[in-house]
């Protein structure tokens, strides 16, 4: 993103608009990963499940995302699913409607189906793969989108690379060393995301991460970022790990984002895991970016937390003079009060020496 770039994002959120943007774009997947959120029976608040949801394919579809970028006007729209891939000729059509919208879609994908190269080809568009550990754990979660397709899969693209780290792959002392090792190592890779699973509130999973797991993953981080220059880490990640947001209202990415289900009208809530989180425990690689980025000190005692929530308080003054139907409802409480709102925009590893991976908008 370039400096142009940052300040027409801050002049979308000075007139109102919804930073980020993740949709849903259909009930299925050809999957079954255990842990998955999407279709989890409180992802969508308990009333109904992801599959039973009648989503949209064809122009409905095209037209529908289009139609919620177009009202919430962000910066950043995640398309997801299910497996989004399973629309992909609709995707087509959408990620260059969404440029010229004037935001950054990102595709996210167990990469199960081809990723067309010239998605990833065009430099406003992001592709991010999900593979969960070395094949010994990953091709047995989430088949069938094995390694040996998922390479075929990325032949020729650039793509993210997002690793949800859970239990069984803190055995062993060098499990990640050998899988950044891989990662870093691939010419497709543009970065690698870590996240770590998030459970719901009481959730007992073998996934979750043991206090003693997160401490020698939080201790590594910092030799992690210095061997493999595409893992987008920060100097504060492991702080933000350690002490991630304590509710909703405090994280913010969830309050700065909107997220559609495949209908297109239900919202999943509070942030795109849905249900009930475990902010306490929550492993999400954005918003622990988010998190420890509000603390980064622009000028004097000016930090980007301060900077970008002076800024969504005047879009919030600006979205009272917009009709009702065109407000992004999470910018404020039913009350009507502010809520803690800041944008950070993160940087890929590869633009990392031009920018230092952050721009606050
Ligand atoms: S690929 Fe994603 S949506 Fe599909 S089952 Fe796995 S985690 Fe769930
Ligand atoms: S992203 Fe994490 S911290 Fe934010 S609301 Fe969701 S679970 Fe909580």
């Amino acid at each position: 993103m370039k400096t142009t770039d940052v300040v027409t994002a801050w002049g979308r959120i000075l007139s109102g608009s919804m930073p980020m943007l993740s949709i849903e774009v259909t009930r299925e997947c050809p999957l079954s990963c255990p842990g998955c959120y999407a279709y989890n029976d409180t992802h969508l608040g308990g009333g109904v499940v992801l599959r039973e949801l009648s989503d949209y394919r064809g122009d409905d579809l095209v037209e529908g995302v289009v139609g919620l970028v177009r009202k919430h006007r962000p910066l950043h729209v995640s398309l997801v699913g299910g497996e989004p891939m399973i629309r992909h000729r609709e995707l087509s059509r959408i990620l260059p409607r969404i440029i010229e919208l004037g935001a950054w879609p990102m595709v996210v994908t167990s990469a199960v189906i081809r990723i067309p190269p010239e998605w990833t080809a065009n430099e406003h568009v992001r592709v991010t793969i999900s593979v969960d550990g070395l094949p010994e754990h990953h091709d047995i979660r989430r088949k069938p989108a094995t390694y040996e397709r998922i390479l075929k899969n990325i032949e020729g693209c650039r793509v993210n690379v997002h690793l949800t780290v859970t239990q069984p792959m803190m055995e062993r002392d060098d499990y990640l060393d050998d899988y950044f090792e891989f990662w870093n190592g691939r010419e497709e890779t543009r970065s690698i995301w870590l996240s770590t699973y998030t459970p719901q509130v009481g959730e007992q999973a073998p996934e979750i991460l043991t206090p003693e797991s997160k401490r020698r993953l939080i201790e590594k981080l910092p030799t992690w970022r210095q061997r493999f220059p595409k893992l987008l880490m920060f100097g504060k990640s492991g702080e933000a790990f350690a002490r991630p947001p304590a509710s909703p209202a405090q994280c913010t990415f969830a309050t700065m984002s909107a997220n559609y289900s495949a209908d297109l009208k239900t919202r999943v809530e509070p942030c795109i895991f849905g249900g009930t989180p475990d902010c306490k425990q929550c492993g999400c690689a954005v918003s622990i970016a988010m998190h420890c980025l509000q603390d980064y000190r622009l000028k004097g005692p000016l930090k980007a937390g301060h900077f970008v929530r002076g800024s969504m308080r005047i879009g919030r003054w600006v979205n009272r003079f917009r009709p009702q139907q065109a407000r992004p409802e999470r910018w404020e409480h039913a009350d009507g009060a502010v809520k803690h709102l800041g944008l950070v925009t993160i940087q890929d590893a590869s633009a990392r020496e031009d920018d230092k991976r952050v721009e606050v908008a």
